[in-house]
């Protein structure tokens, strides 16, 4: 196996929540657990990780990175709307390459298939809520996945059911992707 990397991420330190869900649920802490969850699925693939620090803002973690087109970058978020809203979505860049799209494709439709919520589909980033994002200027096989929503209980519920599932098939799709 070549020596190929993988950037796997965050996105919010400690000092950064991110959205705030059902029961004060914070998105950096769901981030940072499901973060180490993938990475050491990763590591036991035999994979080089990159990952951001607890302490590190996402700014600080792109300006240290530097993926090359071979390598894959998977950074999962949870979404936030009113409560209600449900389901997975991954978002890629406006002018993702084919190799970012198949993989956001095969993780949107595993992450619904897995924990049993709507499939929303993968979102370039204009599409999104979110507008421009730094982590799409990288490159490689590029995204970011809002897994569920963390103000939904039942999305939550489904999450926590299914997690270390979650985070085996994450690793085992970005390995599929690391071009090797
Ligand atoms: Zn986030």
């Amino acid at each position: 196996m070549a020596n190929y990397i993988s950037y796997s991420s965050a996105g919010h330190h400690l000092k950064d929540s991110g959205a705030i869900g059902v029961n004060g649920r914070q998105e950096n802490h769901e981030t940072i657990s499901f973060r180490d969850m993938v990475n050491a699925e990763l590591i036991k693939l035999g994979r080089t990780v990159v990952r951001d620090k607890d302490t590190e803002t996402l700014g600080q973690y792109l300006g240290r990175i530097n993926p090359t087109d071979k390598d894959v970058v998977v950074e999962p978020h949870f979404n936030a709307f009113n409560g209600k809203a449900s389901g997975v979505e991954v978002l890629i860049a406006d002018n993702a390459n084919e190799r970012s799209k198949a993989m956001a494709k095969e993780l949107c439709d595993g992450y619904a298939r897995i924990m049993g919520i709507p499939n929303r589909g993968v979102k370039t980033e204009s599409q999104s809520a979110r507008g421009k994002l730094g982590l799409m200027r990288k490159k490689g096989a590029v995204c970011l996945p809002e897994l569920c929503f963390i103000d939904n209980p039942s999305d939550m519920a489904a999450y926590d059911r299914n997690k270390v599932n979650l985070a085996c098939f994450t690793a085992q799709v970005m390995n599929k992707y690391d071009l090797n």
